[in-house]
């Protein structure tokens, strides 16, 4: 047996009888540890929440908190016993309750409870609600609704907290701050949680560990670094819309070859043969703009990000290769025109399929 604080192993999980997520086996190693799951909607994320909290079972495999086995083929504890906190995606508010006895009901769950608690008050300014406390649930927004329930769930201080799309409601102006509070709270509170979500930036900012789940898999459960950088299939890549994948042949075991770009220099992530035709990941940061460069691609497109701008260039292989600049090069380049890429080309970390 293993030390980790929660741990789920080889579970299929099932909505109305169907195999949604097959084989899958994750663990959060600490107490406190955040993890974030991301995938497309429809592929069983909410299933995987509804299954630890006890509310499906299993039929393999098994899923434990604290060394202690919730549900297997034999085992299955009953949802009100496991001492975990689902906050639903949808709307789970009380309708007849003012939102501050919504909440409440959250800290009666949590009456005899244990070390690091967190108060009422806290948790009210924290999320910003002082002002909707004695609205009730249809007098307040989606956004707001959502940041309520988030409280209720935060306050009753469960020993593993699933929040399932917590933020999808929430202004994106609003967006980045709770997402700081909520990272903060989580925290200073110890509070284990599995955050699911559609925004791969949250998961990264809010995870240690992030669970990629693609066609019925779970695809990649690693460090968001990793996840992002080191991506360890083709699915994940599409899925992350990171760069794209281009035709290259291994020329030595530090170099590729594409005919549109040239000679590529790095360090692969994974070793091919020489002579291997493999697809190599091009990301928008990994060339760089030159203007006095004589490798010129034709700029199809151009999206301003604030900070930087991604350009998309055409190779006369008809490659489209987008490229990172930062927002405040001198002269930007129009549709139509030519842009340079920087030589010699050097990729840090070669990621090839
Ligand atoms: P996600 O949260 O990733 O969007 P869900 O876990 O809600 O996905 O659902 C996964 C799939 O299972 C969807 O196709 C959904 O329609 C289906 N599903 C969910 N719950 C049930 C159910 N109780 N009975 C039948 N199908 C369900
Ligand atoms: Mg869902």
């Amino acid at each position: 047996m293993n030390n980790n604080f929660f741990e789920v192993k080889n579970v299929d999980f099932k909505a109305g009888g169907k195999t949604k997520v097959s084989n899958v086996s994750f663990a959060i190693e600490k107490e406190g540890d955040i993890i974030c799951l991301l995938g497309p909607s429809g592929i069983g994320k909410t299933t995987i929440l509804r299954t630890i909290a006890g509310l499906e079972k299993i039929n393999n495999g098994s899923i434990a908190l604290k060394g202690k086995i919730l549900s297997s083929e034999k085992e299955n504890i009953e949802p009100e016993h496991r001492n975990i906190s689902l906050a639903f995606q949808e709307n789970s508010l009380f309708p007849h309750y003012t939102v501050k006895k919504n909440i409440l009901l959250g800290a009666d769950r949590n009456k005899d409870k244990k070390n690091h608690q967190v108060s009422f008050q806290e948790i009210v300014k924290l999320l910003d609600i002082s002002f909707i406390l004695n609205k009730y649930p249809h007098e307040i927004s989606a956004g707001e609704a959502q940041r309520a329930s988030l409280a209720r769930s935060l306050i009753s201080q469960p020993d593993l907290l699933l929040l399932d799309e917590p933020l999808s409601n929430v202004d994106q102006s609003f967006k980045e701050e709770i997402q700081e509070k909520l990272k903060k709270i989580l925290k200073s509170s110890k509070i284990t949680t599995i955050i699911v979500t559609h925004d791969s930036y949250e998961a990264f900012y809010l995870g240690s560990k992030c669970g990629i789940i693609l066609n019925q898999e779970l695809k990649q459960f690693d460090d968001p670094y990793n996840v992002y950088h080191l991506p360890n299939s083709v699915e994940v890549v599409n899925f992350l819309n990171r760069g794209t994948l281009i035709p290259a042949e291994v020329t030595s075991p530090k170099s590729l070859e594409n005919k549109d770009l040239g000679t590529i220099t790095g360090n692969f992530i994974k070793q091919f043969p020489i002579g291997s035709k493999v697809k190599l990941l091009v990301q928008p940061e990994d060339l760089h703009h030159d203007d006095k460069s004589n490798l010129k691609f034709e700029v199809i497109d151009r999206k301003f990000r604030g900070t930087n701008f991604i350009y998309t260039l055409k190779t006369p292989n008809n490659m489209l290769i987008p490229v990172f600049v930062h927002s405040h090069h001198i002269h930007q380049h129009e549709v139509d025109e030519k842009f340079g890429i920087k030589r010699p080309i050097h990729i840090d970390h070669i990621v090839c399929f």
